[in-house]
């Protein structure tokens, strides 16, 4: 039990500096407050059981955390299991010491009591012990932001790194003392208590110290465990540790669709502006540089930063918090900030990314980089700030022919030259699915051949369905990311007129996934709900109708390349892997597959944009990825004759992947296929040269010729 003046001291303590943190908490809600937008409890309110889950599955079981750091995961995951029990243990603590009340030798929920904060405690110990070593000692890559990305200099400096020392040794001291604590004030009973374990058998060392000694370390552990969080207090307010409190509060608030660019706010009665300062983004984005834990997964996922550029997306939001400390007051008092482009993120960073989406799929406290990211560009576009050259050209092209072709309308259907029966006009005659084409598969000489392929095997599997003809425009998915909210705007607006005169009776069906983004969610944003299916899809169902049937199984090994708008954006990465087993074909996983899968580096807008990256290009990486796994797996025992495939499912991916197989070096070594070529091929009929009339694949008898032809 502590003394009369140690009674009267943690008082004062306590006043003191929950009296500073709370002010500097406060400020903190301030300048959070200062962003744009309402919180909109009424939506919240609805979507709580989702909520509830967030803060079980990504808060309570650390999942995230683990998804693509397991080991760090796990220690990361013994230090916060440890910690949370520590609420509990601290307020037990604070009772005994304050009155005299002890946990000791109770038994029953006590006994239990001791034996979770003994084993919890040794869990945090051990967890933060290694992290620390992990920084300090192993000095892990991972912590490292490359030179040409703009850092604030303090972090530059090492603030993080001492931040963290700093915030372990807290940790190391305040669980170590409340563990030591347990030995002592066992040593002072004279009796072991094995519902703590780890503390008993340091009491037993202590057997022989004086009585005195033994009350003097009960005190003092005493102190350094309880009386150390109040001292801490201030300091953790403004540490990068203060995400166990606002990580939590993310996910509470977290918006339905991460990926969601967000509508563009009213600033000074103009709409659609943008950000070119902190107070001009929304408090989501504040609140998301509080959250931050500063790991740099988003980083380390991120093609942009892959290239070498000068973007990455944990510096945005480490330079966002560490402007916010040095400046809280007057921020949360009122003042601007100065341009986002001085203090967290170089013009050059912006105009790199790829809006893949993948550092908002990793974060594991919810953070979104990408949509400050759009809000800048936004702001950038509204101040007529000088684009790249060709894309400022696609976007004009989007104005003036509604592709980024710069193509006229009536060339959006020369791809259907070649076809021996004709497309169905949507706007003349009633079909059953509207299958909006997409520019690439339109207009792209590559996407053509594969777009007369999808429309072969719909019509041949007896689909009704028709397209718009030159009425589609491009749907302003990608504009939209490059900033262009006027002409998103203007090709929805046309897009949603031609389809309210189009007469279709099920949904809209599309090859291109970005097209696919956009008509599924941002036109219902606009007051358009449409039922949006991915060819893929559509394959699978024919397959299951039985209206598609293969006749010959494909002796391919291939691995196969999530778009990001397919898998990340709309969760379409089953039927295609689907697709490619009822093919017949070998499928090798990459490492980056499905959800995590790694970007090809075309999206929002860089297809357009063209030019030397500073390192080797995400597509190209892509490539040396597949290659690396496909040649070093054993297969299946393929005949080794079978080329090795890269499959994708996007009309841009075709055009990014063939180029990068040429730029890389790798003709030859691995060919690009849209899924829809290895459909069309097992569609066809078997070669049969055998005396036994033995089926053979397309694969088998290109490797008979070439043999024949070698002897
Ligand atoms: S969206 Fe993709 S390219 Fe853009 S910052 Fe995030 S990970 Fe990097
Ligand atoms: S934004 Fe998320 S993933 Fe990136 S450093 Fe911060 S916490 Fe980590």
């Amino acid at each position: 039990m502590l003394t009369l003046l140690e009674r009267i001291a943690f008082v004062l303590l306590v006043l003191v500096t929950l009296g500073w943190a709370g002010y500097n908490f406060w400020l903190i809600a301030r300048a959070i407050r200062r962003g744009h937008g309402e919180f909109p409890w009424r939506e919240y309110l609805k979507t709580w059981q989702a909520r509830i889950r967030a803060q079980i599955v990504q808060v309570g079981l650390n999942y995230p955390v683990f998804q693509n750091r397991p080991r760090v995961g796990l220690l990361h995951f013994m230090v916060f299991a440890g910690f949370s029990f520590y609420f509990l243990v601290n307020v037990v603590d604070f009772v005994e010491g304050y009155f005299g009340f002890t946990t000791l030798h109770q038994g029953g929920v006590f006994a239990l009591f001791n034996l979770a904060a003994d084993l919890l405690s040794i869990g945090v110990l051990v967890g933060m012990s290694a992290l620390l070593v992990r920084r300090f000692i192993v000095k892990d890559k991972a912590f490292n932001i490359r030179e040409n990305v703009l850092l604030d200099p303090r972090v530059r400096a090492g603030a993080i790194r001492r931040d963290s020392l700093i915030v372990g040794l807290f940790i190391l001291i305040h669980v170590g003392s409340r563990w030591l604590g347990s030995a002592f004030r066992l040593g002072q009973t004279g009796q072991p208590d094995w519902s703590a374990p780890g503390a008993n058998v340091v009491a037993m060392a202590f057997a022989n110290l004086p009585e005195p000694v033994l009350t003097l370390g009960a005190h003092v552990t005493w102190w350094t465990a309880i009386g150390l969080i109040f001292l801490f207090f201030p300091y953790f307010v403004l540490s990068k540790h203060i995400h166990i409190f606002f990580a939590p509060l993310n996910w509470l608030v977290f918006r339905e669709r991460k990926l969601e660019v967000t509508e563009p706010a009213k600033q000074n009665g103009k709409e659609g502006v943008g950000a070119q300062t902190l107070q001009e983004l929304s408090w989501h984005s504040i609140l998301d540089s509080y959250a931050c834990i500063m790991c740099n997964r988003c980083q380390d996922i991120c093609p942009a930063y892959a290239a070498g550029t000068a973007l990455s997306p944990s510096a945005l939001e480490i330079n966002k918090r560490y402007w916010l400390n040095e400046n809280l007051r007057a921020f949360s008092g009122g003042a601007a900030s100065p341009s986002l482009l001085d203090f967290a993120i170089t013009k050059e960073a912006v105009w790199a990314c790829t809006t893949c989406g993948a550092c908002v799929e990793v974060c594991p406290v919810g953070n979104a980089p990408m949509v400050d990211i759009i809000e800048i560009r936004r702001a950038l576009i509204n101040e007529a700030d000088t684009l790249d050259a060709n894309l400022q050209k696609a976007l004009e092209n989007l104005g003036k022919q509604g592709n980024s072709f710069g193509q006229s309308a009536r060339n959006r259907v020369k791809w259907t030259q070649g076809l021996n029966f004709k497309i169905q006009d949507a706007r003349k005659e009633e079909v059953e699915h509207l299958w909006f084409v997409g520019d690439y598969a339109a207009y792209d000489p590559r996407g053509q051949a594969l777009t007369r392929q999808v429309a072969q095997v719909f019509q041949d599997a007896g689909l009704d369905f028709g397209t718009l003809y030159e009425a589609e425009w491009n749907t302003g998915n990608d504009a939209r990311r490059a900033g262009e909210e006027g002409l998103f705007e203007q090709l929805a607006e046309h897009n949603i007129a031609a389809l309210d005169k189009a007469k279709f009776r099920s949904g809209i069906i599309t090859t291109d996934p970005h097209t696919m983004n956009a008509l599924r969610f941002e036109y219902a944003k606009l007051g358009k709900q449409y039922t949006v299916t991915h060819y893929t899809q559509v394959l699978m169902q024919l397959i299951a109708q039985q209206k598609i049937a293969f006749k010959r199984k494909l002796n391919y090994r291939v691995t196969y390349h999530d778009p990001c708008y397919l898998g990340r954006y709309n969760q379409v990465t089953q039927q295609p892997r689907q697709l490619l087993q009822a093919l017949g074909v070998e499928l090798i996983e990459m490492p980056r597959h499905g959800m995590t899968s790694f970007c090809c580096g075309a999206g929002g807008g860089q297809i357009w944009k063209g030019g030397a990256v500073p390192g080797e290009r995400p597509s190209e990486q892509r490539i040396r990825e597949a290659l690396s796994v496909l040649s070093s797996s054993n297969g299946n025992g393929n005949s080794p004759a079978s080329p090795l495939l890269f499959v994708v499912a996007c009309p841009k991916d075709v055009a990014m992947y063939s180029d990068a197989v040429k730029t890389s070096g790798n003709d030859g070594k691995i060919v690009v296929k849209d899924i829809i070529e290895l459909v069309a091929e097992a569609l066809q009929e078997p070669i049969l040269v055998t005396p036994d009339k033995t089926p053979l694949t397309q694969a088998d008898a290109d490797a008979r010729a070439r043999e024949a032809e070698l002897a």
